[in-house]
């Protein structure tokens, strides 16, 4: 039998029928990957902890008819995410982002590394600055949707391209809109929200190692988080209906 070797992050785990349990990874070399565990007491007990959000683990499966887990290694275990409920919370919020809007045996690079630069990131900055755990969310959560190929129109009037008086933010447009193209539904937004979505949208992980940067962004946290909560939605709808 053939096997594949990859480095992985659990997405989640369910237990399938008694003793069975399904994963789900998203892993360097193949996307995103349901691997099921029969007898996983058994394998559990070989591998305490290792297969933990947001654990970094090297994992060995076979692709027969039903794809196994055959080991997993642990190459990270994200001790400072982990210690803590806040890092934890946001590392949970991201798994589930990625599993529920990614397809299966879709290789995509870029999702690779926004969630292993995410997760060290936040290991690596969490105890001297806390506020980081706020921010990485609506950063990951900003990018991920960017990679997706889904990003806010910020320039000019989504319709008609005018830059001046545009208050308002379309979402089923996914920009702003001038006063003429305003509907009902739409949001305010105003100049610093634009100024700040344009920043989270266009800035590299690196650039919020700078404290100023990342309380910039946390200025608007709630607009913010609304804000992607509400995209993120206007996403979901459009993966359905296509
Ligand atoms: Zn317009």
């Amino acid at each position: 039998m053939e096997y594949y070797t990859t480095l992985a992050f659990v997405l989640k785990q369910e237990p399938v029928r008694e003793h069975d349990r399904n994963y789900t990874f998203y892993t360097q070399k193949f996307g995103k990957i349901n691997l099921l565990t029969p007898g996983a007491r058994k394998i559990n007990a070989k591998l305490p902890g290792h297969l933990e959000v947001p654990s970094l683990v090297e994992i060995q499966f076979t692709m027969s008819q039903n794809p196994r887990l055959v080991s997993a290694l642990e190459k990270f275990s994200f001790p400072v995410i982990k210690k803590k409920k806040k890092p934890l919370l946001v590392s949970f919020l991201i798994v589930d982002l990625v599993d529920k809007l990614t397809i299966e045996n879709q290789i995509e690079p870029e999702i690779w590394k926004l969630l292993y630069d995410s997760f060290y990131f936040l290991e690596e900055n969490f105890d001297k600055f806390p506020e980081i755990a706020d921010f990485l969310w609506l950063y990951f959560n900003a990018k991920f949707l960017e990679i997706l190929g889904l990003f806010p129109f910020l320039e000019g009037c989504v319709e008609c391209g005018k830059t001046i008086n545009n208050r308002f933010f379309s979402f089923q447009k996914k920009g702003i809109v001038c006063p003429q193209h305003h509907q009902e539904q739409d949001w305010p937004i105003n100049t610093q929200q634009k100024r700040i979505l344009n920043l989270l949208f266009n800035s590299s992980l690196q650039q919020f190692l700078r404290r100023s940067q990342v309380n910039e962004v946390l200025k608007e946290k709630k607009y913010l988080k609304r804000f992607l909560d509400e995209f993120t939605l206007a996403i979901k709808s459009d993966i359905m209906s296509s």
